[in-house]
């Protein structure tokens, strides 16, 4: 089983090449973000728990997130692997990761995708009022960046050097190629087999 964990800041991209990555190796693609804003949009309990804290750009609680992750990769379309987006955000949610994923026998592979500060305010101001989202005002935005800048960028040296470091410049495919290089099973897989024609064996 191979969980591929996606990092890097809010607006590096993260999730447009988790979704992508996920489609290309058929692996289910977890956004803790999206199963969060899925349940406000639900107004379920967890939704209404959520709503204020996200709308704030803060962190919804290590156990509420945990919860949610652990019940989704015991789904049975996990059994192959699977690709977290957004999901650890600080050290305390790597390690229940850890605990959680070498119980599982799953081998990690972990990329951070890079970004200036600057291109991200930059991108954060041209994505404001497209797709909508609550929490990408210009004051959420910047706690959000706050938020990452103190819990989560501290995951790369938690992670060390099994982390591999991919540069979020550039188009979209230029981020997807780095990314597909820098993960060698990734890579494995992409590569589709050519098929062969059998010759008609005529007599
Ligand atoms: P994202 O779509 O990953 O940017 O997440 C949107 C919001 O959901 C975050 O700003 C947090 O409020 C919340 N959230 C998502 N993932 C986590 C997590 N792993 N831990 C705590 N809060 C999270």
């Amino acid at each position: 089983m191979n969980a591929i964990i996606l990092l890097g800041a809010p607006g590096s991209g993260k999730g447009t090449q988790a979704m992508r990555l996920a489609e290309s190796l058929g692996l289910p693609h977890i956004s803790t973000g999206v199963i969060l804003r899925q349940a406000v949009a639900d107004g379920t309990e967890l939704g209404k728990v959520a709503r204020d804290i996200m709308a704030a750009g803060s962190l919804v609680s290590d156990e509420i997130v945990l919860g949610i992750v652990e019940e989704r990769i015991a789904a049975p379309d996990c059994g192959r692997g699977f690709i977290l987006d957004g999901y650890p955000r600080n050290q305390a949610q790597a390690r229940a990761l850890g605990e959680v994923l070498s119980t599982l026998g799953a081998t990690e592979w972990i990329a951070n995708i890079d970004v200036p500060p600057e291109e991200l305010t930059a991108r954060v101001r041209g994505r404001r009022g497209t797709d909508g989202r609550q929490d990408d005002s210009e004051e959420a935005f910047r706690r959000r960046l706050e938020v990452y800048e103190s819990e989560s960028l501290p995951l790369l040296d938690y992670y060390g050097n099994r982390t591999v470091n991919i540069s979020g410049l550039g188009s979209r495919d230029d981020v997807f190629g780095r990314l597909c290089a820098a993960l060698p099973f990734a890579a494995a897989q992409l590569v589709t087999p050519k098929l062969v024609t059998p010759k008609l064996v005529t007599q």
